[in-house]
């Protein structure tokens, strides 16, 4: 079984391939980004460190983003990204048989779908 990080790893094959914790929470089809099937805490950057812009240079342009698994609450990652950019691609799985080019049903559709704790079909 193929592994996308330290939590997240890669169950089954081909166009069913899905993103499983490792406490086995399904997060989703690996042709789109897990964090939509995170839970996802998003906050000043200054939540990713009492070093990181102590004096809030940057203002409130930058968030810091957490992600947690639904089902285990385990963090699964931490993003520093600019107020209402879509979400981050840590890293990206392309089957064999999904064809070149191809891209997820992501888009611009922003951060707002991340919070949903289900995985919904469809
Ligand atoms: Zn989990």
């Amino acid at each position: 079984m193929a592994r996308l990080n330290e939590q997240i790893e890669i169950a089954g094959g081909g166009a069913g391939a899905r993103h499983v914790c490792r406490c086995g929470r399904d997060l989703g089809p690996v042709t789109e980004n897990y964090k939509r099937h995170a839970l996802m805490r998003e906050g000043p950057v200054q939540n990713a460190g009492p070093w990181v812009d102590p004096h809030s240079i940057g203002g409130d342009r930058f968030v810091c983003r957490q992600f947690f698994c639904p089902g285990c609450l385990t963090q699964l990652d931490v993003e520093i990204a600019q107020r209402g950019e879509p979400l981050l691609w840590d890293a990206r799985i392309r089957m064999p048989d999904e064809p070149e080019g191809a891209e997820g049903p992501e888009g611009a559709n922003g951060p707002e779908g991340a919070s949903k704790p289900e995985g919904s079909e469809g």
